[in-house]
């Protein structure tokens, strides 16, 4: 009789996990209004870069990331949770950053990302946080002056897969070829082992490598617009519209201009005065 009871319990037991389960299931991400639920958790989940100077970069000594993007995330983040709000943040690439927001694993990115109609068919953004252009980086002393030198059979131009840089040499160097490779790291020791023959991507990341490798430049000036936007899952109206409101009341009370010095303030060919909100 004991054991007839003991099983009834475990049978409970496990259908109540069934129904339980089912129901958290039954909720899709599109579903979830994400910002009553991190407004409850008292978190938002930021997928952030971690192989991204000067925008989302993990210091290996800490294991903590830095960048203008994680102390903005930071501050958007007390701005709408209040001053006791905590972030979680999730490194993405330029590959995953997508799949990742659509599986519900963060409930936003902020990394480098820019607003395109592409993507604007997957994802909202929120207004533009950060106007980039594409450029260049090479060798000090490459022959290499433009994308225009580039557009040549035999030139080969590094990337990063899941980014639109990739995208765009199609469109400026058609007669090049392109090594995808899968994040910022990874490409910038690809052109130290000359597999190719420039890096590309937005100016920003770019200043950021050759902060850290002396012997690379960046050249050729910007030849697209980057504007950078966060990203949010489809049918999430008010989490967007949050976040646009905290954006521009850090624009609006200086904390913005402020992050903005810090990080880029004294990068050398960087304009911030320009970029200044
Ligand atoms: N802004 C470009 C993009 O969104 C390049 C930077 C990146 O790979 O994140 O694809």
């Amino acid at each position: 009789m004991r054991k007839l009871w003991h099983l009834l319990g475990v049978g409970c037991l496990a259908a109540l996990m069934l129904v339980s389960l089912t129901a958290c299931a039954g909720k899709s991400v599109a579903q979830q209004d994400v910002l009553t639920a991190d407004q409850k958790a008292n978190r938002i989940t930021w997928g952030v870069k971690a192989d991204t100077r000067l925008f989302g970069l993990e210091d290996i000594k800490t294991g903590r990331l830095e960048g203008f993007e994680i102390d903005l995330a930071k501050a958007m983040t007390k701005e709408i949770l209040g001053p006791n709000g905590k972030c979680t943040f999730v490194p993405v690439t330029s590959g995953t950053r997508v799949p990742l927001l659509k599986n519900g694993n963060i409930d936003a990115i902020m990394a480098t990302m820019t607003i395109t109609p592409e993507r604007e068919k997957q994802v909202d953004f929120t207004h533009s946080y950060f106007d980039a252009g594409q450029s260049l980086l090479v060798k000090k002393g490459s022959p290499i002056k433009s994308i225009k030198d580039l557009n040549k059979p035999g030139e080969v131009i590094l990337g990063v897969s899941g980014s639109n840089s990739v995208k765009n040499v199609a469109k400026y160097a058609p007669k090049a070829r392109v090594l995808q490779l899968s994040d910022y790291a990874q490409a910038m020791t690809a052109l130290k082992s000359k597999q190719g023959d420039a890096l590309t991507t937005d100016n920003g990341i770019l200043y950021g490598m050759a902060a850290e490798n002396p012997n690379y430049e960046v050249i050729g000036g910007n030849f697209t617009k980057e504007p950078y936007g966060i990203a949010v899952n489809k049918n999430q109206a008010r989490f967007r519209n949050k976040l646009n409101w905290a954006l521009e009341r850090l624009e609006k009370n200086g904390t913005y201009n402020r992050l903005l010095l810090k990080w880029f303030g004294h990068v050398k060919g960087f304009n911030y005065q320009e970029m200044k909100r």
